[in-house]
């Protein structure tokens, strides 16, 4: 706090990522980052953009993502928007789509989910209400169905990891829809879900839906954390919203050498049809090890698992796991705070990992 920071600097709160270690080496399950690297195809894009041309601006249309993403996800360029990482991306859709001022309607999200949400809804002065989860940690979009601003959710939820079914998000964003507000869907780990059941996208529907967004980030499936892109798919209106505030902002918020790696990121199915695959069998063979080790495990569509240990509290466990050498994320917040967030890492991290908790537990 500073005597030079004004009012709306001193009223921030603003969201604590999960560490990143610059000295210990620890297993990191603790930010869903992908265990495995970027495809060889992305770091080979990345490599050959990073010349002379670095003197220029990059594309403000970032019309090469635009077009690859457009292709591989059936929509129009003008459907898809670029951005420095998903979290910009849903700043600029709560600036664009829900109202400020203490006279709007709340903007609707769950209780317990990403916890950037209040904060960009802080950030930008827009009333909200936490919905609360049901009994089983589950979203149940009726409860939506009030009068608000308009809604963001992520599906799958996360810490939960649970998935919300479609024909409940378009039947939201049909309600929503009919009083002219939006509906922000979150994907961010939707990929992980659509190999089993849960987790269906949204985006096949959008040309059905003008209020529905979807958000995406490359940070998880494409293994891509560190290159900072996300992008959204949505009616051209919506597009055009996100445009307009960002360039109230920032012309030029992604980068040449980023790019280029999303445009080839977006393009290599084969290589992300893989490792997503070997995510989620890690996924469902840790939940059924954590389960007959007496854990709860909540059942999840996205590349974690959200735990609780029999006999040990949230953060005793967390604590013990880090001396081991294993970080995770624990959230101190009523109803999950003897819950763990736990990222799939690669099956010989997630067996050091599992007898850890074998260890910690005394279940071993
Ligand atoms: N949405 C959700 C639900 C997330 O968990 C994250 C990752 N912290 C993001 C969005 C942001 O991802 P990124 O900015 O890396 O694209």
């Amino acid at each position: 706090m500073s005597t030079y920071w004004n009012t709306r600097t001193k009223n921030l709160s603003p969201y604590v990522p999960g560490e990143q270690p610059r000295d210990r080496r620890f297993i990191k399950l603790n930010t869903n980052e992908n265990p495995y690297p970027p495809s060889p195809k992305v770091i080979e894009a990345v490599q050959k953009a990073a010349d002379e041309r670095l003197r220029l601006y990059p594309d403000p249309e970032c019309t090469e993502f635009r077009e690859a993403a457009a292709a591989r996800y059936s929509v129009k360029p003008e459907q898809v928007f670029a951005g420095n990482g998903s979290d910009e991306i849903l700043a600029f859709a709560f600036g664009a789509f829900f109202e400020s001022g203490a006279e709007a309607y709340p903007v609707l999200f769950p209780d317990i989910t990403y916890s950037f949400y209040p904060v960009y809804a802080n950030l930008w002065n827009i009333p909200y209400s936490a919905i609360p989860l049901c009994e089983d940690f589950s979203v149940k979009t009726d409860h939506y169905k009030i009068p608000s601003g308009g809604a963001v959710f992520p599906n799958p939820n996360a810490p939960t990891g649970i998935p919300v079914p479609l024909a409940d998000i378009l039947s939201l964003a049909g309600y929503l829809g009919a009083v002219n507000k939006a509906l922000v869907v979150d994907e961010a780990y939707i990929t992980f879900g659509s190999v089993i059941d849960g987790g269906q996208s949204a985006v096949p529907n959008i040309n059905d839906h003008p209020n529905l967004l979807t958000v995406h980030t490359l940070s998880k499936s494409a293994s891509l954390a560190g290159l900072r892109f996300g992008f959204a798919i949505g009616n051209e209106k919506l597009i055009e919203g996100l445009r307009h505030v960002r360039d109230s902002f920032n012309s030029y918020t992604v980068d040449r050498l980023a790019l280029a790696g999303a445009a080839a990121a977006v393009k290599d199915f084969s290589y992300y049809d893989e490792i997503k695959r070997r995510v989620v069998a890690t996924r469902e063979r840790t939940a059924e090890s954590l389960r007959s080790l007496g854990f709860n495990v909540l059942p999840s569509a996205a590349n974690f698992l959200f735990i609780k240990a029999p006999n040990v509290s949230g953060r005793d466990l967390s604590a013990a796991l880090r001396e081991n050498g294993f970080l995770v994320r624990h959230f101190n917040k009523e109803r999950i705070a003897d819950y763990l967030r736990v990222s799939m890492g690669t099956n010989e991290e997630m067996d050091a990992f599992l007898k850890a908790c074998g260890e910690i537990t005394g279940r071993a």
